[in-house]
This record gives C-alpha cells, structure tokens and sequence, in this order.
C-alpha cells in the first residue's frame, strides 16, 4: 500500500508512525516485518524521537547547516543539498512486527523526511 504525505515547508520531518501502525493493522500483520520506502530522490525517511518534537528541528538544524541549500554545487535544478541529504538520511527503514505491532522503542517514531517541498509524496509500504 502507499500513503500520501503533503509537506508544508521546504525541509520538513513528518511523524507517520500513526498511518504506518495504521495500515500494519488494515492488512491484518501478526508477525512479519514492514519495509517503510521513499520513492523519492529529495526526500526520505527517518527513525528517532517523536516524544520530543525540539529532536526533530534540531536534526533538520544540523542537516541545514552542514548542507547548506546554495554552496556552489553543479546540478543545474538547483536542489542538489536536498539530493545529498536524501542519500545521506536513505529512502527506507525496515521494522519487525509482533503481536500485530510496529516493534518501536518507546521513544521512537518513523519520520518522512522533506527536503525540497512543499509537495506531495509518497511512501510505499510491504509487508513480509
Ligand atoms: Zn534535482
């Protein structure tokens, strides 16, 4: 299955730790795993914190600042820091399923990761 997910600012980290656990219940998962993926080249997805939303803004903090959006790069689109994050946070995550449940740690939540919205996105969803 896919999930849509509209972002808002140009990088931005969207908790769907909900939808996710969501459509796990909807195609009746017991015991599996989930892959989580990203099928874009400016966006990603992330697993860390969600009980602290200041994690989340520092993280896009230090991405910002050690990619900087204009530092003379030559991709003539003119987005290339939002290419170099999508490869550095990665397009997927893998998360066991147990007793019908996403197996998170209790701090933890699964981000779409926007570096060049605001758009429309997508994140496909399989489930083994
Ligand atoms: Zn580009």
């Amino acid at each position: 299955m896919t999930l849509a997910v509209k972002t808002h600012s140009r990088t931005e980290l969207v908790d769907i730790t909900g939808e996710v656990q969501a459509a796990v219940r909807e195609a009746g998962i017991r015991e599996g795993l989930c892959m989580i993926y990203v099928p874009h080249t400016t966006a990603a997805v992330t697993i860390n914190e969600n009980a602290d939303p200041t994690v989340k803004d520092d993280i896009l903090k230090i991405l910002n600042k050690v990619i900087p959006w204009d530092d003379g790069y030559r991709h003539l689109e003119g987005n290339s820091a939002a290419h170099i994050k999508s490869t550095l946070v990665g397009a997927s995550e893998l998360v066991a399923v147990s007793g019908g449940k996403l197996q998170l740690g209790t701090w933890q939540g699964i981000f779409f990761c926007e570096f060049d919205g605001p758009r429309r996105r997508k994140v496909h969803l399989r489930f083994v």
